[in-house]
């Protein structure tokens, strides 16, 4: 009873050995009792006896790799010995086992189905056979324990099995720092002691600068080697209690809690740096690599997890951003402008979807004549809850997002779709003039884009005309040559925007099909006070006549610069000082009072 109670409730082995050896001895008619375990390569692996004598035999058995309990274990058989003495099987165990007072040997072995555990030994300092019942009893008590034994063994097996998962699951396999999941847990308990306590955590980024040189010089095993010794590296140099982790890749993280002040985790984040810029010597290479490192702290409004892993990696960025090799605490208005860029970058995904774009309309005019020769479109965004964003930031963030290509899209189908309906009514409105990003030019089939657009709209593509700024020039100068050319061959105008504010040669001009050329704002703003401007200005535009463009003046906003640039040679303007930019039905207007029929 009691031994049974013993195996249902404790379910150490050697408890159950000890117990089992116990109750045999009082239930039996034996003197001693013992019991070998053995393990998977048949090594010795628990030994329980009922007294020391019983200990000694069950050793000598182990030594002399001979005696019956070996042979029970080897056999899987029962052994009985009703009398050392005059024993021939085990010569050497049997005279030992009668020099310690034993005259008979019973050996039971312990299995389970298939599987051999051990065997149990009894002894008697008298000679003579066990009763049949106790053998039987002997036997029963037997299985008993094994079927126990088997079930410990199968829970200790899969605890270390689970712990030798969680070890995996939690730890990166290279390094054997902490992974990211163990990482987030660790650092969810520290903020929210930090919390408590009212002190700060504070969490470094480190980023390697140039780890994808190595791999791609040295191999990606190399690669790993270098992450390994990185991270020795690293760990040499944290306070005792921080914790290093690997996010991944050449990313590492260090949780340092307890700061006595701010200053501390910078040291550590300088530490960090100075050790790894160190050159590494694997293998034979010596291999040079940096870090750079960024600092978040926890604090109020900082205690997620998630978004402090964020600014660590932000102000990692911006260390990289400075050069790499160095730490940066995070800037929070950095931080804060890139997060309302980062929002303004969603919005603008769901503008198209929402309507929020629009179309407004700014008239060129002849100087001459001041009759509208074309209007620019200009792309306007009302923002919800911000209202009109400007194009000079839409622009660059669909450029960072990729938007560009579809919102250009966008844009010169309403412009086509505008003109198609200016041309059927004549309404007086001959041209409209696109802008287009260098992005949109030489994305994919930019030519075919504005072709079927074309075709979509049913507009007569002399009544397009395209600018591009001077950026195109830093693209790969002949292929921008070809898609202005195919774009020239559908019928559409070719105008050079910006002139003078880029990376103007006038030798550009030359390779390029344009038909027009913008001359920026800021050259008619300085034109008034400045001579050497006016001559500059009287250049490009004799320079501009020579190949047959039209010069186009920009941002006129008084009368007196719009004489000054009519007097430089100007064939057109645009500007408030002859009209801000139109909603499409003040542009019919607009066209209606100054376009009179026949005039010219
Ligand atoms: P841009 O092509 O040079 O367009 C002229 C800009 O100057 C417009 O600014 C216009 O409102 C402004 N402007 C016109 N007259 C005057 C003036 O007398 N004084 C001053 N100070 N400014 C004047 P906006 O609409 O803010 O557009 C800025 C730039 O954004 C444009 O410069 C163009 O490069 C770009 N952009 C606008 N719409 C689009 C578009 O649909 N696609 C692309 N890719 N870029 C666009
Ligand atoms: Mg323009
Ligand atoms: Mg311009």
């Amino acid at each position: 009873m009691e031994f049974a109670y013993t195996l249902g409730t404790d379910f150490s082995i050697q408890k159950i050995l000890d117990h089992l050896v116990q109750s045999i001895v009082e239930v039996l008619p034996v003197t001693g009792a013992g019991v070998m375990l053995m393990g998977d390569r048949q090594e010795l692996h628990f030994i329980a006896a009922s007294d020391a004598t019983v200990m000694t035999i069950e050793r000598l058995q182990n030594e002399l790799t001979e005696g019956p309990c070996l042979e029970a274990y080897r056999f899987g058989l029962p052994v009985s010995i009703d009398d050392l003495s005059l024993d021939t099987r085990f010569p050497r165990f049997s005279p030992r086992g009668l020099a310690e007072g034993m005259a008979a040997v019973f050996t039971f072995p312990l299995t389970l189905d298939d599987e051999r555990l051990g065997a149990l030994d009894l002894y008697r300092d008298t000679p003579g056979p066990l009763s049949d019942e106790d053998l039987q009893a002997a036997q029963v008590l037997g299985d008993v324990a094994s079927a126990y034994l088997f079930n410990a063994q199968a829970r200790i097996d899969a605890s270390a099995t689970v712990a030798r998962l969680n070890h995996r699951s939690l730890h990166d396999p290279l390094t054997g720092l902490a992974n990211r999941t163990l990482f987030e847990e660790l650092l969810e308990q520290a903020i929210a002691r930090a919390r408590r306590s009212q002190n700060v955590a504070a969490v470094l980024f480190a980023d390697l600068d140039g780890f994808k040189a190595v791999n791609d010089r040295h191999g990606h095993l190399m690669g790993d080697r270098l992450l390994s010794a990185v991270a020795r590296r690293l760990t040499r140099v944290l306070r005792p209690g921080d914790t290093a982790a690997r996010m991944g890749g050449d990313e590492f993280v260090v949780l340092c809690e307890d700061l006595a002040e701010r200053a501390d985790a910078e040291n550590v984040a300088r530490r960090i740096a100075t050790a790894i810029s160190d050159p590494f010597e694997l293998d034979g290479h010596r291999i040079s690599v940096t870090a750079s490192v960024g600092i978040a702290f926890s604090g109020p409004g900082q205690d997620v997890p998630e978004a402090l892993l964020r600014d660590a990696d932000f102000a990692m960025y911006q260390a990289k951003n400075g050069g790499g090799d160095r730490m940066q605490v995070l800037d929070p208005a950095a931080r804060l402008a890139s997060d309302r860029r980062e929002q303004l970058e969603l919005d603008l995904q769901q503008a198209q979807s929402r309507n929020e774009f629009s179309l407004a309309y700014q008239p060129i005019l002849d100087v001459h004549s001041r009759q509208m020769v074309a209007a620019e479109a200009l792309l306007r965004w009302t923002h919800p809850d911000r209202g009109a964003v400007e194009p000079a930031v839409v622009i660059p963030s669909a450029e960072r997002t990729g938007l560009i290509l579809a919102l250009g899209e966008w844009v010169l189908h309403q412009a086509c779709t505008d003109l198609r309906h200016w041309q059927a009514s004549g309404t007086g409105v001959p041209v409209i003039a696109v802008n287009v990003s260098a992005h949109q030019l030489m994305g994919p089939a930019f030519a075919q884009t504005v072709e079927r657009v074309l075709d979509a709209t049913g507009v007569d593509p002399h009544g397009l005309s395209l600018e591009v700024t001077e950026t195109v020039f830093l693209a790969d100068m002949s292929r921008a040559v070809t898609v202005m050319q195919d774009v020239k061959d559908l019928g559409v105008g070719l105008s050079l925007d910006d002139f003078g504010t880029g990376y103007s040669s006038l030798n550009y001009l030359r390779r390029f099909p344009f038909d027009r050329v913008k001359i920026d704002r800021s050259f008619t703003a300085d034109a008034e006070t400045d001579m050497v401007t006016q001559r500059l200005i009287g250049a490009m535009i004799d320079f501009s006549h020579g190949m047959d463009l039209t010069v186009i003046a920009e941002g006129i906003e008084t009368s007196q610069e719009l004489t000054q640039m009519t007097g430089l040679g100007a064939d057109e303007a645009q500007g408030y000082h002859l009209s801000h930019p139109l909603t499409k039905d003040r542009l019919e207007e607009f066209a209606q009072s100054t376009t009179r029929p026949g005039a010219g």
